[in-house]
């Protein structure tokens, strides 16, 4: 028979990783397919877990079919860009308007578009650590290298502004900000969003602020738009439908982009070839925006005391910190808690492997740190979307486990 070569992936994939959903994952579906229930605290994804969507979007989604269905602007509907543009302009950007806006399918397009249109090979983004592992992935599939700067775990996971300036170098071309954190839970005080944003302005670099999690705080935690902290740094702003809203399926999100842009036509003109190049974004997913963010904001059911989302951080908290050798900082937004196992207590190789692991023998999955580009392996992350009493019985399995590998 004759010798075929193998087709190979581009080497341009060969530093992209995006581990939340892969070996873990996928030996969690092994598992299922053997007929087990696995308890996921791995991905935010609400709607399995009983956070349906107001009807209101379903609603106006299911009005607007008949007319959705052909292209549309590739920057998005009308309707929907003015409703951006209006939020932006009732959090103080007066002059936000629907040519700053860009809709795309969900913030994760938005992502690798704003940093296809901006890297050439060798520039260098700076993003925390952990991060949300999209951020790190397309950078380094646009040949870019991330960069990143330490959270600090024993200040809150707040970001420190001099080791993010420490690490600008001349290639340095954006700083990526994400407020409130995934996977920490952490909502930045205005004092170091200032810093932040005072970096960019001093070294000249684009500030990329993704805020996804913006309306999902707990205790009066204050949430600040980066935006709004400026006028005079070219800011994009990231948020979209995908978790305040609760319909992370519909592939819903937005872009909008402020401060100077006299100084980013060229920029923006590579924007907009991206925009057109994806032709458009999913069309009847587009309706939900102007009512998502004009009507009645449901997910304040969830984040005061009495509601979901705010009992189950509270009681996963308590659990986790209960553990023995676990530290772990409450978030103060999203919905993702990321501990600390002490290494004196156990000593991990590989945190995926644990993980992994964990699974194997209580079938309940979460991430392991390194997938958030996290520097050790003594991390995991856990989503607190189960109901209480699912929670409670995931967690009491996560301790089960840590009893045997202590007593082993
Ligand atoms: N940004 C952050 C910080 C996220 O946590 C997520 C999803 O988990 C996204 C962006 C992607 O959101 P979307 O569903 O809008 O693509």
């Amino acid at each position: 028979m004759e010798e075929f070569e193998e087709f190979t992936q581009a080497q341009k994939l060969r530093n992209v990783r995006y581990d939340v959903r892969g070996p873990i994952a996928e030996e969690a579906a092994r598992l299922e397919q053997a007929g087990h229930r696995i308890t996921k605290l791995n991905i935010g994804n609400m709607a399995p877990f009983g956070f349906e969507a107001p009807d209101s979007i379903l609603v106006d989604m299911i009005k607007n079919l008949p007319t959705a269905q052909g292209y549309s602007d590739s920057k998005g509907i009308y309707s929907a860009r003015t409703a951006v543009a209006q939020y932006y302009q009732t959090k103080g950007m007066k002059d936000a308007d629907v040519e700053d806006v860009i809709l795309g399918n969900g913030v994760s397009e938005l992502i690798t578009m704003t940093l296809q249109a901006l890297i050439n090979p060798g520039d260098e983004i700076l993003i925390p650590a952990p991060d949300y592992p999209l951020w790190t992935g397309i950078t380094a599939l646009c040949q870019g290298t991330p960069v990143h700067y330490i959270c600090d775990e024993y200040n809150h996971w707040w970001p420190d502004p001099e080791e993010i300036e420490s690490k600008i170098t001349s290639r340095t071309k954006a700083l990526v900000l994400i407020n409130p954190n995934n996977p920490t839970g952490a909502v930045y005080p205005r004092e170091i969003l200032e810093a932040m944003v005072d970096i960019c302005r001093r070294h000249d670099i684009m500030l990329l602020a993704d805020e996804i999690y913006e309306k999902i705080t707990y205790d009066g935690a204050e949430m600040i738009n980066a935006c709004t902290l400026s006028d005079d740094v070219f800011t994009i702003t990231f948020s979209g439908l995908s978790k305040t809203w609760r319909v992370a399926g519909f592939r819903s999100g937005w872009m909008y982009i402020s401060g100077p842009k006299h100084r980013a036509k060229n920029y923006l003109e590579g924007l907009s070839l991206m925009s057109n190049l994806r032709m458009c974004p999913n069309v009847p997913a587009q309706h939900a925006i102007q009512t998502a963010l004009g009507g009645y904001q449901s997910i304040d059911e969830f984040i005061y005391p009495g509601g979901r989302l705010y009992e189950q951080r509270n009681v996963a908290y308590k659990l986790l910190a209960d553990i023995e050798g676990v530290q772990v900082e409450q978030m103060d937004g999203a919905m993702y808690l990321f501990p600390r196992l002490d290494p004196e207590i156990y000593p991990i190789e590989n945190d995926e492997a644990f993980v992994i692991e964990l699974l194997r023998q209580q079938k309940i999955l979460v991430s392991h740190g390194r997938a958030f580009n996290w520097v050790d392996d003594q991390h995991f992350r856990l989503v607190a979307l189960p109901a209480v009493e699912e929670l409670e019985e995931a967690i009491a399995g996560i301790a089960d486990f840590l009893a045997g590998y202590r007593d082993a």
